[in-house]
């Protein structure tokens, strides 16, 4: 009955079951839980979303919203009694206005899209990322996903003007007013920014795009402390205020193991404790080029900087990007690899990687962990060797989210909690913060139909 009238409101062609579910609608990029939904529905529209979830609710079905299926966490794996909803045929570019620098765009085109069709504008989007061939706007906004550029321009939540999104029981809330400032009350299309598919399905978005630099300058810098990496970034900040497009700092077991896995060459002469990868964007590449080796000159004189090399040529910068980029690398070096996103008070960061390191260290001498982070986002990555510890994904996770919970830090700073980190969710959230989005989620799903599971029980 039920699958009978989805096939009649959808099409035949918007509604899947069985072995025709292709299989990568089985789970998402981390593989965790892999599950046949009870079928795979393929909107082409925001009324056929409505008409899908309104049904749903007829017949009390869950609904697993599915984006490009890159999420790190387990969001939208779906389950047995739960139909997966995905947003893949909801992929057009509806308009750009290049005179307000908006971008309105459907869920289901992917983040590479929306770059391209920015880029062909002059314009540029705020938000990147490695998926960004796979992940869609409406998975980016879900997850609320940051990546590379959130130093100069925010995460998603910040880049978004407007949403469109479909409640449970079908209503659709058409948040689409293209303006910086409306001031009505709520803003509720925040509640649906990094909610993970639990508050509803989002459909259509308001995008606020950025010119794009003319120059790009990268460098790599070799540091002696962790508090001098920090130091530097003030100090370019005030120098190139709204420039600095990239702070990725790597601490020498990341740059050791970079380099061993990809075979590649020290960058300095001398082995450094920080190698900090940083751009610069700008206007003319001589003034650039002339004013970064000024500030670098003098952060060196500061004993800010141990070496510095500023890429000369499109091929160097993307060599400096390799080693930053051999986190594509952990699922065949790591055996396997226990990743970890986290987010703590910035001038922390150095002193919890030190104390999480010992506590490793101190159950598992030998252990290899790596640490690197956007740090200038608040934002530290560590990968544990699994095969390097004698011990469960629990324990090792224990050690960090204690540390975590010691520096009042989070357990998620970009990937989102999903299946994978709803134990440790508490370690970041009060009881009544907890409480208050319990609340919210009754009062917009009092069915408990979106998502179920996710996020929290
Ligand atoms: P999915 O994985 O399909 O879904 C993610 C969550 O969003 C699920 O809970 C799902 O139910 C929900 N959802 C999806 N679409 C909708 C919708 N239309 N309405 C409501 N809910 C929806 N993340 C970062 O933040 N920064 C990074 O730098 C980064 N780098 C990555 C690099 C690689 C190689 C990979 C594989 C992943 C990376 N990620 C990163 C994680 C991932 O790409 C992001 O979380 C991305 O935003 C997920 O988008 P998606 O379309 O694949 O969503």
């Amino acid at each position: 009955m039920f699958l009978a009238e989805l096939v009649e409101a959808l099409g035949a062609d918007a509604v899947s079951t069985g072995e025709a579910i292709a299989p990568r609608h089985r789970t998402d990029w981390s593989g965790v839980s892999p599950a046949l939904p009870l079928a795979l529905l393929r909107p082409r529209n925001t009324g056929q979303v409505s008409a899908a979830l309104r049904l749903c609710t007829k017949h009390g079905v869950p609904v697993v919203p599915q984006g490009g299926l890159t999420g790190l966490a387990g969001g939208a794996v779906p389950r047995p009694d739960a139909v997966a909803l995905s947003l893949d045929r909801m992929n057009a570019i509806e308009s750009i206005d290049v005179a307000a620098s908006t971008m309105t765009v459907q869920a289901g085109a992917t983040l590479q899209a929306v770059h391209e069709a920015a880029a062909a504008k002059g314009l540029l989007f705020g938000v990147d990322l490695g998926a960004r061939g796979s992940c869609q706007i409406g998975g980016n906004l879900a997850t609320n996903a940051g990546g590379n550029g959130v130093l100069q321009f925010g995460m998603m939540r910040e880049q978004t003007l407007g949403l469109e999104a479909v409640l449970a029981d079908g209503r659709v809330l058409p948040m689409m007013r293209p303006m910086q400032k409306n001031n009505t009350g709520y803003d509720l299309k925040q509640l649906f920014i990094g909610a993970e598919g639990t508050l509803g399905v989002i459909t259509r978005a308001v995008l606020r795009l950025h010119p794009l630099p003319r120059t790009r300058a990268t460098m790599l810098v070799a540091l002696p402390t962790f508090d001098a990496a920090l130091e530097l970034l003030g100090r370019l900040h005030a120098r190139f205020s709204g420039s600095v497009s990239a702070f990725e700092l790597m601490w020498r077991d990341f740059v050791a193991a970079s380099l061993k896995w990809q075979s590649l060459r020290e960058p300095f002469d001398d082995v450094h404790p920080f190698i900090v990868l940083t751009e610069i964007s700008g206007s003319n590449e001589a003034a650039l080029a002339a004013a970064l080796e000024e500030e670098l000159g003098s952060a060196m004189e500061a004993g800010l900087v141990l070496d510095a090399a500023i890429a000369q040529s499109q091929a160097q910068a993307r060599s400096f990007w390799k080693i930053r980029e051999a986190t594509a690398e952990l699922p065949t070096n790591m055996h396997p690899p226990l990743n970890f996103d986290v987010s703590l008070p910035m001038a922390d960061i150095g002193r919890f990687a030190a104390a999480c390191r010992a506590a490793l260290d101190a159950r598992w001498p030998g252990n290899i962990s790596v640490f690197f982070g956007h740090i200038g986002d608040s934002n530290l990555h560590l990968s544990t060797d699994m095969s390097t510890v004698d011990g469960s994904e629990h324990d090792v996770e224990a050690i960090v989210y204690g540390e975590v919970e010691k520096f009042s830090g989070s357990v998620s700073a970009e990937h989102g909690i999903g299946l994978h980190k709803k134990p440790w969710l508490g370690v970041s959230r009060t009881p009544d913060e907890l409480e208050a989005m319990r609340s919210i989620k009754l009062a917009l799903d009092p069915l408990g139909l979106m998502n179920p599971g996710k996020v929290f029980d």
